[in-house]
């Protein structure tokens, strides 16, 4: 039986250290239906050469490789930073049953906005495909200042 509910400020804070800590922009993590963390991911956009190496799609690929399977209904994705159209969309083929983010493209300061789509309005048109439950700006306060102090 799942053990955590959703949004978990424990596992949002986690991220949230990591990324103040570690200077690591964004991170994701895709959790179980146990509350546990399955696989995290970073941006590697600049180290891979590749534009979709996004924090949540590292963490999504890491997860699926895990586990060998490319749906995880019951799981949720976790990040720092609200999904990009990329990242949303990959939520909704992943098949997942929630995400929760935290900082948003309000306090990016002069950085390009890379959620140029908000998430909710992707998970909105794509629901028809699978319906994501969606908590947004949660615990916005302890990373808002993130990039503004970049
Ligand atoms: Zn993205």
């Amino acid at each position: 039986m799942p053990n955590t509910s959703h949004p978990s400020e424990k596992i949002m804070r986690e991220l949230i250290k990591e990324a103040w800590d570690d200077e690591k922009g964004i991170i994701a993590a895709v959790i179980d239906e146990q509350g546990m963390i399955v696989a995290k991911g970073e941006t590697t956009i600049l180290n891979e050469n590749d534009p979709t190496a996004h924090a949540e799609i590292n963490a999504i690929r890491a997860a699926c490789k895990k586990l060998k399977t490319d749906k995880l209904p019951g799981y949720w994705l976790y990040s720092t930073f609200e999904p990009c159209p990329l990242c949303s969309s990959t939520i909704i083929w992943a098949g997942f049953e929630g995400v929760v983010y935290a900082n948003n493209p309000d306090y990016k300061g002069k950085q390009e906005n890379w959620s140029f789509i908000k998430c909710r309005n992707v998970l909105e048109a794509g629901k028809y495909i699978n319906e994501v439950k969606l908590i947004e700006n949660f615990l916005l306060d302890e990373i808002k200042d993130y990039f503004l102090l970049k």
